[in-house]
């Protein structure tokens, strides 16, 4: 029981309606009819209303559309070899989106992005910047792992063809999370977005747009991790301290050092 109290609490929805409702009863202590509260007080009453209607129906569009998702065969190889399609993760309203390339063996299986190595490590970075993942929302640009010779180890880049039959869906997504900024995790997911073959290190650190979305490109986790060396982590921690600046969040003097030497 407590535990399903606990992982109620965690979700970002439901701690987002308990606060509106915390200051929805802090404004009614009064027992004021609403007809009497100042201008001020009904906006929030209004603007809480709206936020909730706008959540609702994010929740609601993003389900409808993970259902379109789960049964596409747009690409039949991809449909016959999946698992899951991993259709995305987070806060339907989060300011910052993270999108990679396409789900691995892990995330197949779990039906979640970002959940072997490379995700572990996504997760920290998230973390350092202040967020829980579950503030963020995490997609791929492809929605389902390329498929492999069978008993084949590891994982294939998607194709072309497959990332722009995918890319509706990202967009759909994109559409309805409307985030401040997105981060594109690395050279494929800025091939699918872009269409750019330019290495990473010509894309990184630069601010791009997706339509109206500016986004920041960086080096996918993998890559972190099969580079250890302090100046690549630091490279995209300082492509992280420019996300940070542009959504407005306040920037520690610790968060600002990381991974400097010395
Ligand atoms: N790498 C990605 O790009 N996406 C995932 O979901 C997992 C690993």
């Amino acid at each position: 029981m407590i535990g399903a109290l606990r992982a109620l609490e965690s979700r970002n929805d439901i701690r987002a309606r308990a606060n509106l409702i915390e200051r929805i009863a802090e404004l009614k202590t009064n027992d004021r009819p609403e007809d009497e509260l100042d201008d001020g007080e009904s906006t929030v009453l209004e603007s809480t209303d709206c936020a909730l209607a706008q959540n609702k129906s994010n929740v609601a569009a993003l389900a409808e559309l993970r259902s379109v998702t789960s049964v596409c065969t747009k690409c039949p190889h991809l449909a016959a070899f999946r698992h899951t399609v991993v259709f995305g993760v987070g806060n339907p309203n989060a300011d910052l989106m993270f999108v990679g390339e396409a789900p691995g063996v892990d995330e197949d299986l779990k039906g979640e992005p970002f959940v072997g190595r490379a995700g572990e490590l996504l997760t920290k970075i998230i973390q350092t910047m202040g967020f829980e993942r579950s503030d963020v929302y995490i997609a791929n640009v492809l929605k389902c792992r390329p498929d492999m010779p069978t008993g084949a180890p590891g994982n294939r880049q998607p194709t072309e063809e497959e990332m722009s039959n995918c890319l509706p869906y990202l967009r759909q997504q994109i559409d309805l999370i409307k985030p401040k900024v997105m981060v594109a995790l690395g050279g494929v997911a800025m091939r699918g977005l872009f269409g750019t073959n330019e290495p990473m290190k010509n894309l990184r650190g630069r601010w791009h747009s997706f339509g109206s979305v500016p986004v920041m490109a960086t080096f996918h986790p993998s890559y972190l991790l099969r580079n250890q060396a302090l100046t690549e982590k630091r490279k995209v921690w300082e492509d992280m301290l420019l996300v940070l600046e542009r959504i407005g969040r306040n920037i520690t003097e610790r968060q600002r050092n990381y991974f400097l030497k010395g």
